[in-house]
């Protein structure tokens, strides 16, 4: 079940406008329960409940790139993911060829900090300020979600993204489009944000759920107001929250043929 205006405004710190009590601080709350529920930890009754729930979870709609006029992957020419991935070029282009289920553990949620006039401009500058200012082959996040929960396709999952410094093998990165510093994200956009997390959770096997600040301490991004979200973004996921479940880079474990034993 989607968020209710009223979960989301206690989520937000923002419960005292319905009347209730309590806050961030309140710990757990079921998806769509009533507040009564709040307190509570979840019981193994509830996780069962929510795990039935996610395995039957829809992805939701995604605008394919086409669909906002994405411009091509250009790894040839980028200065910063130049060539294809290997032992000699670690910071190429890299098409995961392991079975995804396999590769990726945690979900980064970001935001865009620009917004443009509308969706679909502000996902062609992000690509456009990735790939001509930071050298990127392409956008790196995988996928954004708009201010009416429209969800665009990004970067492929088949490829490792460009979004956490030093973290991004692995990591899916989820952008949505605001800047939540000074702005709030809309209802929409949470739900859109929960139900792409649940599915992907789900399908790929991921265990935990963090903000790219949580990652690197240098950036404020997802933004102070959407921050406080992740914790319900990840629990209703039945994920846990934060960098732990991060493992070092396959690339970094690989033994070159050189050295094996
Ligand atoms: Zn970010």
């Amino acid at each position: 079940m989607p968020l209710t205006r009223r979960d989301f405004l206690i989520l937000l710190g923002m419960g005292s406008a319905l009347g209730a009590t309590g806050g961030l601080g309140m710990g757990y709350l079921l998806l769509g329960s009533d507040s009564s529920n709040a307190s509570e930890l979840p019981t193994p009754t509830a996780n069962a409940t929510l795990v039935a729930r996610l395995k039957t979870a829809e992805r939701p709609p995604v605008v394919k790139r086409s669909g906002w006029s994405a411009r091509d992957v250009n790894y040839k020419e980028a200065d910063e993911e130049n060539g294809l991935y290997s032992l000699t070029n670690p910071e190429g282009w890299r098409e995961y060829e392991e079975q995804l289920r396999a590769v990726y553990n945690t979900i980064v949620i970001h935001h865009s900090s620009m917004y443009e006039d509308d969706d679909v401009s502000t996902m062609q500058a992000i690509q456009d300020l990735h790939m001509d200012s930071r050298g990127w082959a392409d956008i790196g996040y995988h996928f954004g979600i708009g201010k009416n929960g429209v969800v665009y396709e990004g970067r492929s999952v088949q490829v490792r993204g460009t979004h956490t410094e030093g973290h991004n093998t692995g990591t899916l990165g989820i952008c949505l489009l605001g800047n939540f510093e000074e702005e709030i994200p809309t209802i929409a956009q949470v739900n859109s944000a929960h139900e792409m997390v649940n599915w992907l959770a789900l399908r790929l096997r991921i265990t935990h759920l963090a903000a790219h600040r949580d990652f690197n301490s240098i950036t404020q991004c997802p933004g102070k107001n959407l921050y406080p979200l992740l914790d319900q973004m990840a629990s209703q996921a039945l994920l846990k929250r934060g960098t732990d479940g991060y493992l070092v880079s396959p690339e970094q474990i690989v033994t070159p043929e050189c050295c094996s034993e």
